[in-house]
């Protein structure tokens, strides 16, 4: 039959001009990303200590990194991606311990040449002079702190409380607590004067039968 497949063609526009709409005006409109979403990188540089942990867990070997001594501590001089490489897998985020690299939820990367596309993240000139002055100058009292750990030495003063336990030698020297012993034994003396009383009125006794 002929324009059986156009009506056919037609039924299915008119079903889908009344369903639900899944696409949206990009760019005027954006569908919404997750919160776990992977796009773009961000750097923390104030966090990143230049470990090059991420660098390395990095299997496609994308992110370029360049570090200077400063002072005692590593300055990130560079922090470039070759993100046309990037599989997105987030390996390198997982082995930052600092947690200075982020997945952003912009995914809008392209660009116009490829000169561009590598994503620089840091790219600066390192300080002369180490900036960390004033936060060590900040730490100094720290160890104040620590010395406040003879806060502890209470404790061996406590200790010397177990002189407490002295008196216990004292209660050994009231050993002579048995010394009482002795009053008993006056007392078992006392009790033999009254014995020696009570035994005289038998002497009185008879002295009354001889009266
Ligand atoms: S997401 Fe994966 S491929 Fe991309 S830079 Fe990180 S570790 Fe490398
Ligand atoms: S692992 Fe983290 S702290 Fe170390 S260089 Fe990478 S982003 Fe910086």
């Amino acid at each position: 039959m002929f324009g059986k497949g156009l009506l056919k063609g037609m039924g299915i526009t008119w079903k889908e001009f009344w369903s639900e709409k899944l696409t949206v005006e990009y760019p005027d409109k954006l569908h919404p990303t997750p919160e776990r979403f992977h796009g773009k990188f961000t750097l923390d540089v104030d966090k990143c200590i230049a470990c090059s942990l991420c660098a390395n867990a990095c299997p496609n070997r994308v992110i370029t990194l360049n570090k200077q001594k400063v002072g005692k501590k590593q300055y990130l001089t560079e922090y470039v991606m070759d993100i046309q490489y990037c599989l997105f897998c987030g390996l390198c985020v997982e082995a930052c311990n600092k947690d200075a690299i982020h997945f952003s939820r912009d995914f809008n990367m392209n660009q116009y040449f490829l000169k561009d596309i590598p994503l620089v993240l840091v790219r600066r000139e390192a300080p002369d002079e180490p900036e960390e002055e004033p936060e060590e100058a900040a730490e100094k009292p720290q160890p104040k702190a620590k010395a406040g750990d003879g806060a502890a030495k209470p404790q061996p003063k406590a200790e010397a409380g177990d002189s407490a336990e002295k008196p216990q030698p004292k209660a050994e020297a009231g050993d002579g607590a048995a010394k009482p012993q002795p009053k008993a034994e006056a007392e078992t003396e006392a009790g033999e004067n009254q014995d020696l009383t009570e035994a005289a009125p038998p002497d009185e006794a008879p002295a009354k039968e001889g009266q």
